[in-house]
């Protein structure tokens, strides 16, 4: 199975804008800030079932499940390191705008 983590990593970056953009041709930016709080997600590569996984299961090395076919993508951790590290620090980062977020409407 190819590294499904690796193209997960890819999607969500390039959601919040970090990933790679040499391959997408010069689109207006349209990717709207309602994309952070859907969930992300990843279809099974056995069934096609829209998979919802969490950036704090990712990180944790927490497995997905299908529920469509019963498929468990685990993560590999050797191979995952530098995807789940880009992940956790995209996620620190979604934490700190909370907090900021968060203070502001506290003043
Ligand atoms: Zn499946």
């Amino acid at each position: 199975m190819a590294n499904w983590i690796v193209t997960f990593k890819d999607r969500i970056l390039s959601w919040f804008g970090i990933g790679k953009k040499e391959s997408q041709p010069a689109e207006p930016e349209k990717t709207p800030i309602v994309e952070v709080a859907r969930q992300p997600g990843l279809s099974c590569p056995e069934c096609g079932t829209k998979l919802v996984i969490s950036i704090a299961s990712l990180i944790n090395y927490e497995p997905v499940l299908c529920h469509g076919c019963g498929l468990e993508l685990t993560i590999d951790q050797e191979k995952s390191r530098q995807s789940i590290e880009s992940l956790r620090r995209l996620q620190d980062g979604l934490d700190q705008a909370e907090k900021i977020r968060s203070d502001n409407q506290l003043n």
